[in-house]
């Protein structure tokens, strides 16, 4: 299968799930909904438990956040796609066609935080945290000097996002580079296939950092990136 950054590290399955574009049976049999009973956008399941982030992320944060935060973006895509007949798309594809056009922007809105809080979900990992190995270790070394640079940078654009927003590590022209994006920004859109992010708006980190977004930050980096997903996006 070509390799598909929009799927972030899904297998095919659980992506095509996620995305509500199909339904597969059995071992490879894949099906299109009816079309009187499409499947709709769901909510992909968080990867690990509620509490297994803690005690850097708690359970009650992520009650709220996945709970309510991404599953009402979620609901309200989904409610908004098929309004607009848009109900087949694929979530990616709804946040590509939203953001060019200015007439969808509570689209583009919801269906880009759908798809972030997907990303981010997979970004973390219980017993994450450390450095990246092989290639992706070479690579970060080729394009940020070093490893700590990377963090230095990555924290920065973490900290420096003015209000509610996203840092990214990304591929783009074939370097990887540090970005940030305000509220629903994504990288999807910009043509840069996205590695890693994490969230900074603060229903993600205040109410177990409060206001010390700088803290969550380095909680994220020292306890819970997930290399491994993101050496997976890098392919
Ligand atoms: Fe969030």
């Amino acid at each position: 299968m070509e390799h598909d950054h929009s799927s972030f590290g899904l297998s095919r399955r659980q992506f095509m799930t996620a995305a509500g574009v199909g339904t597969i049976l059995g071992a490879g049999a894949l099906i299109a909904p009816p079309r009187a009973a499409a499947a709709g956008l769901t909510l992909p399941r968080l990867p690990y438990a509620p509490g297994a982030l803690a005690p850097y992320i708690s359970a009650r944060t992520i009650s709220f956040h996945y709970g309510k935060h991404h599953a009402a973006y979620v609901r309200k895509t989904d409610r908004m796609a098929r309004a607009m007949g848009l109900s087949r798309k694929s979530l990616p594809e709804l946040v590509k066609l939203a953001a060019r056009d200015p007439k969808k922007k509570a689209l583009f809105n919801n269906a880009s935080q759908a798809w972030n809080h997907a990303f981010y979900w997979q970004s973390m990992t219980p017993g994450g945290g450390g450095a990246p190995r092989g290639k992706l270790a070479q690579k970060v070394k080729a394009d940020f000097g070093s490893f700590g640079s990377f963090k230095k940078a990555f924290a920065a654009a973490a900290a420096g996002q003015f209000g509610s927003g996203w840092a990214w590590l990304v591929l783009d022209g074939g370097k990887l580079k540090v970005t940030a994006t305000a509220n629903a920004g994504s990288p999807l859109v910009t043509g840069q296939r996205p590695l890693l992010t994490i969230d900074v708006w603060e229903h993600a980190y205040y109410l177990d950092y409060q206001n010390r977004r700088g803290d969550y930050i380095k909680a994220f980096l020292a306890h819970l990136v997930n290399w491994d997903f993101a050496a997976r996006n890098l392919g």
